[in-house]
Formats: structure tokens, sequence, C-alpha cells
């Protein structure tokens, strides 16, 4: 397996200002050294609850955050080093979906107009090549050509996300960030649009980032699933591992809230005590530990480290750490 993205140590602490003079009185550490890699032709699961740092994480790998540390690369190169000019270009291979298909069409331009402007942007194709393009990944994302001169307002949720994912295949990219991609629809519109996105992944040869505040949502599209508390990965591994034998306490209470539909096997909830603390002053050592029924002394004060506890399952937990 061929690495697409790696991420080493990947970091974005946002200035927290304060007072009269608006001086820097903290950081919040919204991302706070995140490392993983996506191989090509994968899906990667990134989840976790809102302002774990999912979303910044995915933004900065396409540079619309910037990092404050850390390298990505994007096929064996650090695109943290890129100038903005070359970014731009290298923005062809990367393409993002949003969670609101609807903020992120303009109401204005025709969704022939939405889909054309990623090809002038890139300088790709005259007027009469753009248009054909348009009108068949209309088609691909299983929508009618003729739909071509209609407006974002004139579509349904689930048909406005599909020329979202229309827009973000125009250019042939090699790898799509998806920031809850599905969250925003309805149940039996969510499969739907899964099913799509899986299609797509075969016949254009995707890798794919999915984010997601939902195991549930993650699993099946997913071959690995990484879990994010805080800023920090907690754990990250095969998604039938992960769903079937979940190391990380923090992992373990999120699926105890996923309904299972085997009836026969039970699980009980654990519920988790006291709220997300603020990423602007998270707790020492494990961030976990204020809310983690495991947690021990040690947790208080030492941060564990990310480690592959067994063969392709990292964890970052003292219930695992032999030294
Ligand atoms: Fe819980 Fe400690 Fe593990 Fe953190 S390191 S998840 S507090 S047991
Ligand atoms: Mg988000």
């Amino acid at each position: 397996k061929e690495p697409l993205l790696e991420i080493q140590d990947l970091k974005k602490h946002f200035p927290l200002t304060g007072g009269v003079f608006g001086k820097t009185v903290g950081h919040v550490k919204a991302v706070d050294g995140v490392s993983f890699s996506v191989n090509k032709g994968e899906t990667l699961g990134i989840v976790g609850e809102s302002g774990c740092g999912k979303s910044t994480t995915g933004r900065m790998l396409l540079r619309l955050i910037e990092p404050t540390e850390g390298a990505i690369k994007f096929e064996g190169k650090d695109i943290t080093k890129l100038s903005k000019k070359d970014m731009r270009s290298l923005r062809r291979d990367m393409q993002m979906v949003f969670q609101d298909p609807f903020a992120s069409l303009n109401p204005r331009h025709t969704v022939e107009k939405i889909l054309e402007e990623p090809l002038i942007v890139h300088g790709i194709g005259n007027a009469a090549e753009r248009k054909k393009k348009v009108r068949e990944l209309l088609e691909v994302v299983g929508l009618s050509s003729y739909y071509a001169k209609r407006y974002p307002h004139q579509f349904s949720g689930g048909q406005r996300q599909r020329i979202g994912i229309a827009r973000a295949l125009m250019t042939k990219p090699k790898l799509i960030i998806a920031d809850e991609p599905v969250s925003a629809l309805d149940v039996s519109i969510q499969s739907q649009v899964l099913n799509l996105l899986e299609d797509l992944q075969s016949e254009f040869d995707l890798t794919y980032i999915f984010i997601a505040h939902d195991l549930g949502v993650v699993r099946h599209i997913s071959d690995r699933v990484g879990v994010m508390y805080l800023g920090r990965m907690a754990e990250l591994t095969e998604s039938d591992k992960l769903y079937e034998k979940p190391l990380h306490p923090y992992t373990q209470a999120l699926l105890s809230a996923v309904p299972i539909p085997d009836p026969e096997y039970k699980r009980d909830t654990i519920i988790l005590q006291g709220d997300i603390p603020s990423p602007s002053n998270p707790p020492k050592g494990c961030a976990f530990h204020t809310r983690c029924p495991h947690a021990m002394d040690i947790c208080k004060s030492a941060t564990p480290q990310f480690k592959e506890a067994e063969p392709g399952h990292y964890v970052a937990c003292h219930l695992y750490s032999n030294d």
C-alpha cells in the first residue's frame, strides 16, 4: 500500500486575544500534534465531537487554514512549503466536499456556472469542452444534464450535495476531503449519498478522508477510522477492528451510544461524565482524564503517546503503554 498523504505532528494553535489592546492572552490548541497517513484508494474516516479539531485538520490539508506546525506530504512532497501559487495549482488534485451544500453553492449562479468554475480557475478546456464536462458530471452524480440551467434553490438537500460532489470531481482530483457531507441530510438520503461516494471512488480511483461526528456514519464507507478528542488522535485502526474491539475508553464510550442491529449482542451504554473541556484550557496529562471511567493517577500528569498497541492499531492511552 502506497501512501498518498502523510501527516506528521500537525498543529493549529489559534491565538486568543483579550483586553482593550487585543493582546494575545493564550492559544486555542484546535489541533495539537496529529499524525496519520492515507493510502491510495483508501477511505480514512475521522470522527469526533464538535471542537475536537477534525474540520480544522481537514482544512489544513488543503491549506485553507495554515498549519502552525507540522508536515503534510502529498505524494511525498511537503505541501506546507509550497508557495500560494503552487498550492493553488495543486488544489486540482485535492478537493473538498462541505457539510452544507447550500451554503457552499452560490445562489445566484446556475449549476452550470458553479460546476464550470473550477475548470476556469485551473485553465482546463475551452468553453464548449467545459459545458460538455458539466453535463457529463451531472449524469455521473445521478442528476439529469438538463439541470445545468437551474439554480441551487431549485434542488433538494440531497441533490445539492450531489452538485457539491460533482463540483469536487470537475478537476479529476486524487483526494477528496469530505467534511460531514451527509450530516445535514435526512437519514433516508444519507445512505444514497454514501453509496454514490463509494461508487465514484472505484470509478475515479479516489482517495477519501471522510470527516463525521458520528461513528455510525463512517463505519461502512471507511477502511480505517481515526477518533479525535480535543485536538489529538485518540485511536486509529482498521474499521472492523475499531468497531469490534475499541481500545481507547473514549472510543468505547462513543461506540456504546451507536445502536447495534443484532439484538443478541448487548453492550452497556457508557455515560461520559461532564462536558468536553475547552480547547483553550485543556486538562493536563491525558485530555480525556476528566471524563474517563478508567482514569489513573498518571493520567492527570503525563500525556499518553500515540503508539501502536497492536499491529496497525494505534492508541493514545496509559492503559496500553508498557513503559
Ligand atoms: Fe483514560 Fe488514562 Fe487512558 Fe486517558 S490515558 S483514556 S484518562 S485511562
Ligand atoms: Mg465540523
